[in-house]
């Protein structure tokens, strides 16, 4: 018998724990058919609701459900790399828990990876149907930029739902980084991976736990992680400068040396000066966000710590 790792993070989804658990379990008969056990892996990230309890109550039920519980919230990225590191399956999916990845495509996700031989199958929502415009646009000014950034192919629209065979999940846990940006990781690591597409599917209870500025933050931690451009923007910004600098030095020569003309006081300078300082201290702040992503990548700090694991 094979065992399917099925890895949900947790964020205050107390009324959503058990709604999961009876979705994924209607996919079950097709699974026993093909001689594969489930291994559900709760993962808490520090709720501050019964979310644990609940997970707890369906532990007691059905052994084949594991908590693992954070010392305190570490946000999704760890909930997932705990996830992945605990999971001993053959394979392994993610889910989110407000069933907002519908349970009911992983029979379709399996076939792919053992008929037709893929690594992984990733899933990518094709509208933002219920999602404030506003988040929509910013979210596809993101994709098309750090597209531009980097190398790294990171598809628009792609949630963290995907199906992985074991070589693919070990591929994950062997990047060990610190500031975690997995749309980027799953593409670092190569392999071939099928894409299904479905509509978005609102919440069913609860909130979202990405505010808009959470959202803006972890979309410049992602630029980050996986694009070393904007440190050449900076350098490219001072060549320019320089350059413009050496015109106006000259130019300002000659105006004195041919026409007796020394240009006029303060206004110019002010202009320059402000107008350079911006700039240097826009480069600077660039570099310094590199720097404090070193900084704590060199820390080597756990990326969670389990209070307690069932
Ligand atoms: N989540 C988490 N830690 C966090 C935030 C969210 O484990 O700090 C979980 C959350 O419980 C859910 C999933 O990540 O299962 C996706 O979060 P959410 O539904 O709030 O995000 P959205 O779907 O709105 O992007
Ligand atoms: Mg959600």
């Amino acid at each position: 018998m094979k065992i399917l790792s099925v890895i949900v993070p947790c964020y205050n989804e107390e009324e959503n724990v058990a709604d999961f658990y009876n979705e994924l379990l209607k996919t079950e008969g097709y699974f026993k058919d093909h001689d594969i056990d489930f291994e559900i892996i709760y993962v808490n990230d520090g709720s501050s609701d019964g979310t644990a309890r609940e997970v707890k109550a369906l532990h007691e039920k059905d052994g084949r459900v594991h908590l693992i519980d954070f010392s305190r919230n570490f946000g999704k990225e760890g909930a997932i790399y705990a996830g992945l590191s605990k999971a001993t399956g053959d394979y392994a999916v993610m889910l989110d828990c407000d069933l907002q990845d519908p349970p009911a495509l992983l029979p379709e996700m399996y076939e792919y990876i053992v008929n037709e031989g893929y690594d992984s199958v990733a899933t990518r929502r094709v509208s933002r149907k219920g999602e404030p415009p506003i988040r929509s646009f910013f979210a596809r000014r993101f994709y098309s930029l750090i597209n531009k950034m980097s190398k790294t192919e990171i598809v628009d629209g792609a949630r963290d739902y995907r199906l992985m065979t074991r070589q693919f999940v070990d591929a994950i846990l062997s990047m060990e980084e610190y500031n975690r940006f997995s749309k980027g990781i799953f593409g670092w690591v190569g392999f071939k991976t099928k894409w299904l597409e479905y509509e978005n599917i609102e919440r069913k209870k609860g909130e979202t736990k990405w505010s808009f500025w959470k959202l803006f933050v972890y979309a410049l931690d992602g630029i980050m992680a996986f694009s070393t451009v904007p440190l050449a923007v900076a350098s490219i910004l001072g060549v320019v400068f320089c350059f413009l600098a050496v015109v106006l030095i000259i130019v300002t020569i000659i105006r004195k040396a041919v026409f007796g003309d020394p240009t006029s006081g303060w206004p110019s300078l002010v202009c320059i000066i402000s107008l350079i300082s911006g700039v240097q201290l826009f480069c600077l702040g660039i570099v310094g966000q590199y720097l404090s992503k070193t900084y704590l990548e060199v820390k080597k700090r756990p990326i969670y710590i389990v209070k307690e694991e069932i």
